[in-house]
């Protein structure tokens, strides 16, 4: 068997791993000069500047690939007994994610915390829920909409009223076991003493991951050169590359969904108008360089809150990376973003980290993901049409999971139907 993936993000560089290991014919097209995809680290002036992802939880998956690589020595942990912060009615309060937290915080009136105890007394996600309205059903108004709403919505982007459970947030509790009751389920890992993976990073940042990955696998891999269409042919498929054409028996893509339709147009024309279907919500990352000395993780903004960006990390704080913090401007917080000037986003994310912190910032850096995170939203009904060929294959973060670990794990069980 031979397999052409498309791609050397963290996905195809994975599956790349996880072939290659069992001894499988495997190789890999990705159209930019270096390896990574979204999981990208850039340095300026002695800083390291996480394009993507900000950080991991070290699960025991990325260990024994950070094992395999000798990396170990360069990882840098967070410090995840910091808070996250969430903008209220003009002041940061913290999100209520331990019991002490719970009891403390002034982020919920005391009737809003009693009203979060009833949830194992409600029913699960119904068909036709919105995220909103299920987190609303479940931990009364005060919780969904002050937290736990922006909690799972803020990096995607979209409006917890615009997810519908069974595409969105449903299938994230059902594949962690969640049953009927959140609050059940969280106490039973509590109570299991089954510890949390720690944060973490690299040295030079998040990247080294992937280079390391890329540096083990190069002979499988080639950078600069984009698959421009795939074709049948007799008994699999045709890679078109811009070096030649590679002729595989599987297909593995894991680009955006608009990327897989373009190139498999001549494979299937319904699987095409299927893929152009999913809606993805550009995102904006500003770099801001700041005194603000407060001990957290990040800050959520909720999405009908009149702030103009949908969130920060702190940077300089969990990971002591000195005096940095990342912002993200997405078109539900700024309808503008998309015509501004990076000059003009960096100064609306530096006015409104000072009003949220009360600190000045300096902006030193923007980058824009269009497409940026799957949407999640109402588009992603068309899963449901996703029937693609014998052959062809989608290990990407708008068919599961989207994080690191999640996207790690999904390539390993590829690998091991594609050997089975
Ligand atoms: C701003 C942001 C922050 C995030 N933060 C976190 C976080 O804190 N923690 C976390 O776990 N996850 C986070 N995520 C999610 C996670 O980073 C992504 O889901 C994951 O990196 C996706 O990896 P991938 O390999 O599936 O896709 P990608 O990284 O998109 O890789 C796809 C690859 O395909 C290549 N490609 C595209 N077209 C072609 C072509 N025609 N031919 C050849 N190659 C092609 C691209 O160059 C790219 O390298 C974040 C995502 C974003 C956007």
């Amino acid at each position: 068997m031979t397999v052409g993936v498309v791609g050397a993000g963290i996905s195809g560089l994975s599956l790349v791993r996880s072939l290659a290991d069992r001894d499988v014919d495997v190789v890999a097209f990705d159209k930019r000069d270096s390896p990574g995809g979204i999981m990208r680290s850039k340095h300026v002036d002695d800083r390291v500047l996480e394009l993507g992802p900000q950080r991991l939880r070290l699960t025991p998956g990325l260990e024994s690939m950070i094992d395999d690589l000798d990396l170990g020595d360069r990882l840098r942990y967070g410090d995840d007994d910091q808070p996250i912060y969430v903008y209220h009615d003009g002041s940061l309060s913290v999100v209520p994610l331990s019991v002490r937290e719970a009891i403390t915080t002034d982020l919920l009136s005391p009737a809003a915390k009693l009203r979060i105890l009833a949830e194992p007394l409600t029913g699960p996600p119904r068909a036709d829920e919105t995220v909103d309205a299920f987190l609303t059903r479940k931990f009364g108004k005060q919780a969904a909409r002050r937290y736990l709403g922006p909690l799972y919505s803020g990096l995607y982007g979209t409006h917890p009223k615009n997810m519908l459970m069974p595409y969105s947030l449903g299938r994230a509790l059902e594949k962690a076991g969640v049953e009927r009751s959140v609050l059940l389920w969280v106490v039973r890992k509590l109570l299991s003493g089954r510890e949390t993976p720690p944060i973490c990073t690299f040295e030079g940042g998040l990247g080294e991951l992937p280079s390391a990955l890329y540096e083990a696998y190069d002979d499988q891999i080639h950078l600069e050169t984009p698959v421009e269409r795939i074709e049948p042919v007799d008994g699999g498929y045709a890679l078109h590359t811009s070096a030649g054409i590679e002729y595989v028996d599987e297909v593995v893509l894991t680009p955006p969904a608009g990327v897989c339709a373009d190139l498999l147009a001549p494979v299937d024309a319904d699987l095409e108008a299927t893929l152009r279907r999913f809606n993805y919500n550009p995102i904006g990352m500003v770099y801001l360089e700041s005194d603000f000395d407060g001990t957290g993780i990040g800050t959520l903004v909720p999405p009908d809150s009149d702030v103009r960006i949908s969130g920060l990390t702190w940077n300089a704080s969990f990971l002591e990376r000195d005096r940095l913090f990342t912002c993200y401007v997405d078109p539900n917080t700024d309808p503008e973003m998309q015509e501004r000037s990076d000059d003009s986003l960096g100064k609306l994310a530096a006015t409104e980290f000072e009003r949220i912190t009360g600190a000045p910032a300096e902006p030193i850096h923007v980058h824009r993901w269009n497409p940026g995170m799957p949407a999640y939203d109402r588009s992603w009904t068309a899963i449901d049409d996703l029937e693609p060929p014998a052959g062809i294959h989608f290990c990407t973060n708008f068919v599961d999971r989207p994080g690191i670990p999640g996207r790690i794990r999904a390539a390993n069980r590829l690998a091991r139907e594609l050997t089975a």
